[in-house]
């Protein structure tokens, strides 16, 4: 049995939450690799060690003095080293860093630093190897993963062994560092695992899983405990912000568990993530997974009689929003008309063009346009079977005063979308997480 477990920034924040950490991967034999982020926020007010690495190169380039800012980075990690009766030598690579920053270094090596440092005093703590990521995590000249050559190589380099890897960065042909987007610690987590072909990757961090709703706008929602690849795919591209974008990939394409725990409540068993669940032996009345949902759509609804029996209609006018790059979201239909929702801030600059287009080529016998509307979708594997999901969403939503303007089921009945007012967005949301889960 091998976990990989992965630990974000708010883990690796202080001395405390490294031993939260140790206590979590000593408490389980499989917990052997270990990949870490470059410590977090302690507070609120506090500042993570990336954005401070960000911050000194902006420094650098500008050839202004960091020392203030890279002091802070540097008394921040020595000052978890001591607290936690550590020898590693800090300082002695801090100075050669800073001679580094003095010749001249790249933005991807010296913020890749902040993961370096904490992975190193992750290793040291933990009694395991540390183990760089520019050994095996391998960048093509493109700036893409080599995931083949990346598998290889950590597969080699880990072999038999225990290691804390430090997230974000690899390396490039030519040997120099390159980090992933914001984030990408979780990425690298997701490649150890899948490259190791671990048993389940183990997302670390600081909520007890995904929130079945934003905890902006509904107080206090609940985690959600089994949730698929496809239907964490809907929640996110709708707007949750959950796991690096890049996560789901690798580990999905190995049919590799992922579950997200969290550091400060190790006893939650937090959210699993797979292909697949087999619900029928579950009793629970519940069929929405999660919810959630973006503002500031934009509705075009073009109307021509026949429309739907006139071949290549529908084709006529996507053609119009390709031509000006315009992705469409949703295409809800009646017998005489079709409506393309877009998001207004990408169509705003060329709505006058695309009408006059479609006027033009089309000739439709009217045009209308909706803005301020916003998208709100309950996501579900279970409202396939469940008869009469969708009626208790309209009727819930009716009920509570809620004007629906829109209405699309996707094919595979994982979600049932909603298009609101901007107005009633937060109020749409709250109403099905009060009417369905709580
Ligand atoms: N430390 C990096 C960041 O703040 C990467 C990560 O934490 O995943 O974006």
């Amino acid at each position: 049995m091998l976990k990989v477990v992965k630990f974000g920034g708010s883990s690796m924040a202080d001395a405390t939450q490294f031993a939260k950490v140790k206590e979590i991967v000593c408490s389980d034999d499989a917990r052997r690799v270990v990949v870490v982020s470059a410590a977090g926020k302690r507070n609120k007010t506090d500042h993570k060690i990336t954005d401070l690495l960000y911050l000194c190169h902006a420094h650098l380039k500008y050839g202004v003095a960091c020392d203030s800012v890279f002091q802070i980075i540097s008394d921040r990690y020595t000052g978890i080293r001591d607290e936690l009766g550590l020898s590693t030598d800090i300082e002695g690579k801090l100075r050669a860093l800073r001679e580094k920053m003095e010749k001249g270094i790249t933005q991807d090596e010296l913020v890749s630093r902040g993961e370096y440092f904490a992975a190193l005093l992750m290793a040291d703590y933990l009694g395991y190897d540390f183990l760089d990521a520019e050994l095996w995590l391998k960048f093509r000249f493109d700036g893409q993963i080599d995931q083949e050559a990346s598998y290889e190589a950590l597969r080699r380099a880990a072999e038999g062994r225990r290691v804390v890897i430090p997230g974000f960065y690899g390396s490039m042909p030519d040997g120099g560092i390159r980090v992933l987007t914001r984030g990408g610690s979780d990425i690298t987590g997701a490649l150890a695992a899948a490259a190791l072909d671990a048993d389940v990757y183990e997302n670390w961090t600081d909520v007890s899983g995904i929130l079945m709703a934003d905890p902006r706008i509904v107080e206090d929602p609940q985690p959600i405990e089994r949730i698929t690849y496809n239907e964490l795919r809907e929640l996110s591209y709708i707007g949750a912000q959950v796991l690096h974008e890049g996560t789901i990939f690798p580990v999905r394409e190995k049919n590799i568990p992922l579950n997200i725990r969290n550091t400060n409540d190790p006893q939650h068993p937090g959210t699993l993530i797979m292909e697949e669940f087999d619900d029928s032996a579950d009793s629970e009345h519940r069929f929405i997974t999660g919810i959630a949902g973006r503002k500031d759509f934009t509705i075009v609804t073009v109307h021509k009689t026949g429309l739907s029996s006139a071949v290549g209609a529908l084709r006529q006018i996507l053609d119009v929003f390709e031509k000006h790059q315009i992705s469409v979201e949703y295409v809800p239909s009646g017998i005489d008309c079709v409506s393309l929702v877009v998001a207004s801030d990408k169509v705003a600059p060329c709505l006058y063009s695309i009408l006059g287009e479609l006027q033009k080529d089309f000739k439709p016998d009217t045009i209308k346009v909706n803005d301020n509307i916003a998208i709100v979708a309950a996501v579900g594997r279970k409202m396939a079977y469940r008869l009469g999901s969708s009626g208790k969403i309209f009727a819930a939503l009716g009920e509570n005063g809620v004007n629906i303007r829109m209405i699309s089921q996707g094919p595979d009945e994982l979600n049932i979308i909603v298009g609101v007012d901007n107005k009633d967005f937060a109020h749409a949301i709250r109403v099905l997480y009060n009417s369905f889960v709580r």
